[in-house]
Order: structure tokens, then C-alpha cells, then sequence
């Protein structure tokens, strides 16, 4: 190995201890395989309500921080905690903010001053980590890598507020995007509060069309930049994909890389899994057709010979599921069966219900949160339909894979980089994609994938082909430390 780097995470949402989205997964992941490469990684997140009852007992480790915003001040503490594997994770205390029922808002929108409690995590942040440990104890990271936007001002406080600092002032950064189209946008007044200067205040900075957006702040200021997969770092540079952001992103191109998210192959594991009926493997699949069977009689569905065909979705635009509702009637022609688990939007979520009640053999739709059943959905289905409207990376289709659920994706973000079509001649192939967002080249794929499966010996070879695709974090995390050298190296060079 090569030198051992000092990296401080920082993230709004790190699993176990608080999730809204695939930001937590990679939050808790790729800390985790930097470590078991060698490094000294360290994890920074608020602390958020419910916290302790997984972190357990939390210990202050460094002196209170007091932040002025604006007229005001707030003061929080450093609390230092481990996730499971014993990465060390930094929670930053501060109540009024971060003890609350949710993280970002409720059903009645986002919480008001999110601005002021995502400026005072940066800010604060940044000044507690700096005080950490007294003398041989201290730590100084050498490299910070922040997350979407939550964490967008944290390189721009690096090359302002803290460019002198003694501990802050040679880090790198390192900034990733995993969702574009959430970007911290707040009003002007707002400007204060941060402690920037309004200079900072224009088209070159983190303004945008005469607001703040902290995600800009972290485009603008860091030192490398990274999104979650390459097809999408190729596609928000245009304007189909950048909402907005597409200029400053074109601009910082040479320093903007794709590096695909991974899961955690013990975590999704059918050969361990508890939620599933009978564990299965890619050298002994046997097992799931049990899981099938299981499946559908968990969902009322009848027996039938042609696939099931598995969604674990938030119901939302981006998801595409419009698509999946005008396929519907062809789908049950091919003689496909559907297992849908997801919650969101409510014409979705009725029409998916509407769906379900009329053909109760057919189709099953939960509506839910539920994990367990996740995970039964991803081992009793044949097929596993993503027909994003874009998708920076995707989790479900690696899980589907990994669960020998062959993807059905549409030619998107990193749908396209992490499934290959299925060449029945060659054998060869891990799922089925289409390209035009239309009934018509989702129901093609789906017709490619019910085909095949009629066919127990190609599908038995395009199940394995799945099961043994690997998308284990162990070689993005490679990659990351390979981003990590350039941004020092580009920072040394400022
Ligand atoms: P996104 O982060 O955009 O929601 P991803 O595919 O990256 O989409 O990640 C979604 C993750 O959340 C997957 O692990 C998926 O299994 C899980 N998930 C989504 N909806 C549900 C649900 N209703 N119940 C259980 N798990 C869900």
C-alpha cells in the first residue's frame, strides 16, 4: 500500500444512524473500505434525534464550538461514537438544530431554517475537527471529502474563513455529487448569516439567479470533483441533466471524474440473508425458485411460468414508474407477473394500488417502507425494472444482481454502467436495457427478458453472469484514493 492518507468524511446522512436516501449507503460503505485499505478515515455527521439508540454511548473530544451567524451565535460539541465496523464517527451536537423528528423536514416541506443548520454543520464542523485532541493527540485531516449539498460550504469556508488557518489551511477537498437535482438553494438574505463575503456573491461563486446554492459552493471550491457513476458525470454537462448546474460543471470538467458506487457484499448477501426463505448462491442457485414460490405466496400472487418481476422504489418522477403503468396491460400479455414495494407520490402510489386490486394475481403493490420485504422481493424476482428518468448511480439494480434478479434498465446514468445486455448466442450479459424513454423500448426489453427466460438454460447462464458480476466497494474505494493523491498534488500546486 502507499502512504496512509488522513481523510475526514463528511456527510448529512451516514448508515446506520440516519438514512433518507442512497447518500447514507455510500456514507457508511466507502468510509468502511477506505479503512480496510489502511487508511485513517473518520466520519463527520449532525446528530441527529435517535442517534445514540444504535451509536450507543457518545464522548465529547474536543472544546464546545461557538459559530456566529449573522447578529446570532450557536454553540455545539464534538461527540465521538463508531459505526459497527469501527470507523471512528464524529457527531456534531448542537439540539435546537438536529433533535428533531426528521432530518431535512415533514410532509409539510422542508424545515425553514435549514439554511442556518447545514451552514452552522459546515462551520462548526470544520472548527471542532480543528480542536481536536490537544498536542501528540490531535488529528488534522489531509484530506476532506464532502457530500451533496448539505456539505457544499465546506470547501468554500476552506479557501476563505480557514485559508489561514494553522490545521485547515493545506487540506484538499474533495467534493461528490450523488443527486444534482437537490442543491441547497436559499434566498439572499440568507448571505449573512454564512459569514462569506457578498463578493463571494456572484455567477463565479455561489450565487444563482440571485440566490445562494450551497451545491455550487462545493462545485466552484473544491479542489476534484466526483459523481457517483461516469455516464453521469458525461451527462450533467448538458442541459437535459445539469438543472442549471451544467456551465460550472462543463467548466470544471478536467477535474470532474465518475467513480460507481459499490454495495456491501455482507450486508446483501442470498447465501447469508435471514429475511429470505432459503439461502442461495451463484455455485448452488437451487434455492431461489423457493424464493420465488415463497414470494408470490407472501403477495397473493398465482403460480405461473413466466417471470416475476421485482420494483423497490420511492415512487417519484425520476423513477419513471409512469412507464411501468402504461406497459401494464402487455406486461400481464407477456405473461410477466409484478412485485412492486415502494412509497411516494400519491397519484403513484394510487394508481400502483388501482393496478393491484384489478388484477390481484398478477400484480402485487406494497406500499411501504419495508426492508425485510426488500430484500424477499429481490430474491423471489426473475427480473428487477428501473426505467429511470436518469439515475446518478443506482442501488437497486447492484442488489439486483447480486440477488441474481436480472436488471431491466433504461440506458441511463449508472444503469448504463453497470448492466450489459444479455447476448443469448455469446451467453453473455447481466440484464436487459433499453434507450428512448417509451412504453414501447421498455416493453421490447421486457420481451428480451421473457424470452429468455422461457429458456431455463440461457436464463440459468444469465443468472449466474448476474451473481457474479461484482460490484463490491473494494475497487471504487481504490479509485477514490487514486482521487484523493491527484487532489493533494492539485492542492500542493495552488
Ligand atoms: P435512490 O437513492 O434514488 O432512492 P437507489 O437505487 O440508489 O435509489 O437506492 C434505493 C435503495 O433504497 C435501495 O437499497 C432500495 O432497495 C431501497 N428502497 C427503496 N424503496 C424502498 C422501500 N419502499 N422499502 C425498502 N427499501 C427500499
Amino acid at each position: 500500500m502507499g502512504r496512509r492518507l488522513r481523510i475526514l468524511f463528511m456527510a448529512s446522512e451516514v448508515e446506520p444512524f440516519a438514512k433518507t436516501g442512497g447518500l447514507a449507503d455510500v456514507a457508511g460503505a466507502l468510509p468502511r473500505a477506505l479503512a480496510g485499505l489502511g487508511h485513517d478515515v473518520r466520519v463527520l455527521m449532525p446528530k441527529y434525534r435517535g442517534v445514540e439508540a444504535v451509536a450507543g454511548e457518545l464522548r465529547p473530544v474536543a472544546p464546545r464550538v461557538r459559530i456566529p451567524l449573522g447578529d446570532r451565535e450557536a454553540e455545539g460539541v464534538l461527540l465521538e461514537g463508531r459505526e459497527p465496523s469501527g470507523v471512528p464517527v464524529y457527531f456534531l451536537a448542537q439540539d435546537h438544530y438536529y433533535d428533531r423528528e426528521a432530518l431535512y423536514g415533514t410532509s409539510d416541506g422542508d424545515y425553514w431554517d435549514n439554511c442556518e443548520r447545514f451552514v452552522f454543520f459546515c462551520r462548526a464542523g470544520l472548527e471542532a475537527v480543528a480542536r481536536l485532541g490537544e498536542g501528540a493527540a490531535a488529528w488534522r485531516p489531509q484530506i476532506v471529502h464532502a457530500n451533496d449539498w448539505q456539505t457544499g460550504l465546506v470547501p468554500v469556508y476552506l479557501r476563505t474563513l480557514y485559508r489561514d488557518h494553522p490545521g485547515l489551511a493545506k487540506v484538499a477537498t474533495v467534493f461528490t455529487i450523488h443527486n444534482l437535482a437537490f442543491q441547497g438553494v436559499f434566498w439572499h438574505y440568507d448571505m449573512p448569516m454564512t459569514g462569506l463575503g457578498w463578493d463571494l456573491f456572484t455567477p463565479a461563486g455561489i450565487e444563482f439567479y440571485g440566490k445562494l446554492n450551497f451545491l455550487k459552493g462545493g462545485l466552484v471550491f473544491s479542489d476534484l470533483l466526483t459523481t457517483v457513476s461516469r455516464t453521469y458525470a458525461r451527462e450533467i454537462r448538458t442541459s437535459a441533466f445539469g438543472n442549471g448546474l451544467e456551465g460550472v460543471l462543463e467548466e470544471r470538467s478536467h477535474d470532474l471524474h465518475g467513480v460507481v458506487n459499490g454495495i456491501d457484499y455482507e450486508v446483501w448477501n442470498p447465501a447469508k440473508d435471514r429475511a429470505i426463505p432459503v439461502p442461495y448462491a451463484a455455485d448452488d442457485p437451487e434455492g431461489k425458485a423457493a424464493c420465488r414460490e415463497s414470494l408470490r405466496a407472501e403477495l397473493g400472487l398465482e403460480a405461473g411460468s413466466g417471470p416475476v418481476i421485482g420494483l423497490v422504489t420511492r415512487l417519484t418522477e425520476q423513477k419513471g414508474l409512469d412507464l411501468v403503468l402504461g406497459a401494464l396491460p402487455a406486461l400481464l400479455a407477456e405473461g410477466c407477473q409484478l412485485a412492486l414495494l415502494g412509497s411516494g407520490d400519491a397519484h403513484l402510489e394510487q394508481a400502483f394500488r388501482a393496478a393491484a386490486r384489478e388484477h390481484p394475481a398478477r400484480i402485487a403493490a406494497r406500499i411501504g417502507y419495508e426492508p425485510e420485504l426488500a430484500r424477499r422481493i429481490y430474491a423471489g424476482s426473475d427480473g428487477f425494472l428501473m426505467p429511470s428518468r436518469y439515475e446518478p448511480c443506482g442501488l437497486g439494480q447492484l442488489i439486483a444482481l447480486r440477488y441474481g434478479s436480472a436488471p431491466i434498465v433504461r440506458r441511463t446514468g449508472g444503469l448504463a454502467d453497470t448492466v450489459t445486455e444479455f447476448d443469448p448466442a455469446r451467453r453473455s450479459g447481466t440484464g436487459f436495457i433499453f434507450d428512448a424513454f417509451a412504453v414501447d423500448a421498455l416493453l421490447d426489453a421486457v420481451r428480451r427478458a421473457a424470452s429468455a427466460y422461457r429458456q431455463p438454460a440461457l436464463w440459468r447462464a444469465l443468472v449466474k453472469n448476474a451473481m457474479t458480476a461484482d460490484f463490491s466497494w473494494e475497487a471504487s474505494a481504490r479509485e477514490y484514493v487514486t482521487l484523493y493523491g491527484k487532489a493533494l498534488k492539485a492542492r500542493s500546486a495552488r
